[in-house]
């Protein structure tokens, strides 16, 4: 066969990304919207979204908002959809009944579809019987015959009731070979014997999968397909729909599939799928972006580390590898990290609030919120690990376990440690200027040898703070201020008692 007409160059991009919303938005999901998102900024096109919700059984409203707010949440904003007061709504498969009836029955006029009167349960059984056959299950075209079709819908089916009818694809007999050009993967061929006349609309009257997409894809003036790689064992069905209508036909790109650092399908049992548990934990919508672009693309100029806007000025389809892509954690922490690292501290401040409603913050001036931040983001990589970390600097008393006292506060030296702290260096300490403070902090521990000054240290913060890792201990002690220092300080040295610790 020969391949059909495809759509001029100079039509212009529009592309679509179309979830199910049988589930939250996925994150292989949100990475093939970004590769349309982003193939449609680089042309100046339009980016659309449509809801693939005539699956009533499956599609839930929740997941539907899910979906919305999870790509706006990401920035992926599409660009129309039918007025929703002011807004533009998405397209809905579910409010477009009317128009996959009127385009079935086109090709019901033009021949090339028919009514086929099987029951399920007899397709059901036709299934098992090529199963245990061990040959493909294709339907075999009975109701192709006028006199088969009219016999089987006199029938009544299996309880008694009227058989209703679905309407299915004739293949032409000539269709063979058909080829497309694939704009990641080259040619593709599939052998159309092998497809059976398919289901086009359901008993139901809903329209199947393949139907549905082609006719929005159509009517919807869709320029590139851009989408996973699972649906192009459909994409051969779809050319001969668009055939049929003789419709051009638009530029296919299948992407290569998402697998988990194990090389497995990535499923829920790798952690979080949903973009919105990322969202949830403090992935930065920027560098979550950031991590998916490069899931199966890789910028020109090698610059991995870069805003959306950078991408999209360098993005093409050509780009896309067919190779299944992997989801590195490690990688996606790397990038939020560093964004979390570098970002402006008010900024960054804006963020991590409501992640802090643990504490009251109503004592604590802006300017101390944000020194309190850029201490200890150095080593952090989501939102959600600022309440541990900053959670030392609220409150005047702290919380010390049971294990460091005995591991780090218990004996002879601990003690030592903390009565020097509080008798020499507390006195003369300048509380109100961190550089003096930190010089103080130095000579201070150089006073103490031979004691450690890792032991010095430990003692300290466990004091200070309850933990012995944390932010730099003059920047802690700049922060809380003598007279939280020293109320802790006494609340350790209570619980510090002079005894060695008992090694047994
Ligand atoms: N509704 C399909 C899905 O969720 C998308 C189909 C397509 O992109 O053609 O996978």
């Amino acid at each position: 066969m020969t391949r059909p007409l495809n759509l001029p160059p100079e039509h212009p991009v529009r592309v679509r990304i179309a979830p199910s919303p049988t589930g939250n938005l996925h994150v292989g999901t949100a990475r093939t919207a970004l590769f349309n998102y982003m193939f449609a900024k680089r042309h100046n096109g339009q980016f659309i979204l449509r809801i693939e919700d005539t699956d009533l059984s499956r599609s839930k409203p929740e997941y539907k908002d899910n979906i919305f707010k999870s790509l706006q949440e990401i920035g992926l904003n599409w660009d129309e959809g039918p007025d929703i007061g002011g807004d533009y709504g998405p397209y809905k498969q579910s409010e477009r009944l009317p128009v996959y009836k009127t385009w079935a029955e086109k090709l019901i006029a033009a021949d090339f579809a028919y009514y086929s009167y099987e029951t399920q349960a007899e397709l059901d059984a036709a299934r098992e019987k090529a199963q245990a056959e061990k040959r493909p299950n294709i339907y075999n075209g009975a109701c192709r015959d006028p006199e088969i079709r009219k016999t089987l819908s006199q029938q009544p089916d299996e309880t008694g009731q009227p058989r209703k009818p679905s309407l299915r694809f004739k293949i032409p007999k000539a269709a063979g070979t058909l080829t497309f050009k694939d704009l990641v993967r080259g040619d593709v061929s599939f052998d159309t014997a092998l497809l059976g006349d398919f289901v086009i609309m359901k008993s139901d009257g809903t329209p199947s999968y393949n139907f549905a997409v082609v006719v929005d894809d159509i009517t919807m003036a869709i320029s590139h397909i851009i989408r996973g790689e699972d649906h192009i064992s459909n994409t051969p069905r779809q050319i001969l729909l668009y055939n049929a209508f003789e419709t051009p036909l638009p530029q296919f790109a299948h992407v290569g599939m998402i697998l988990a650092s194990d090389r497995s399908k990535l499923s829920k049992r790798h952690g979080a799928v949903a973009v919105s548990d990322y969202i949830a934990q403090g992935y930065l919508p920027e560098s979550f972006c950031n991590f998916m672009a490069l899931m199966g693309w890789s910028p020109p100029d090698g610059e991995e580390v870069a805003a959306l806007s950078h991408f999209i000025a360098q993005f093409s389809l050509e780009r896309i590898t067919h190779s299944p892509a992997v989801f590195e954690m490690d990688k996606l922490n790397f990038l939020n990290g560093k964004r979390i690292r570098t970002m402006a501290v008010p900024e960054l401040l804006l963020l991590v609030q409501p992640y802090l409603t643990q504490f009251d913050l109503t004592h604590y001036p802006n300017e101390r919120l944000l020194q309190i931040l850029e201490a200890v983001r150095e080593p952090l990589t989501r939102l959600n690990e600022f309440p541990d970390a900053v959670s030392y600097f609220f409150g005047r008393a702290i919380a010390i376990e049971a294990t460091l006292i005995d591991e780090v506060l218990t004996g002879e030296t601990p003690h030592q440690v903390l009565t020097a702290f509080q008798l020499e260096f507390m006195p003369t300490a300048a509380f109100d200027n961190q550089a003096l403070l930190t010089d103080q902090l130095k000579a201070f521990t150089k006073q103490l040898k031979p004691i450690k000054v890792k032991t010095i240290m430990w003692a300290i913060r466990a004091a200070l703070t309850g933990r012995v890792h944390g932010a730099e201990l003059s920047t802690i002690l700049f922060i809380l201020g003598k007279e939280t220092v020293a109320h802790r300080l006494n609340a350790a040295l209570a619980l510090c008692l002079p005894t060695e610790k008992t090694t047994s």
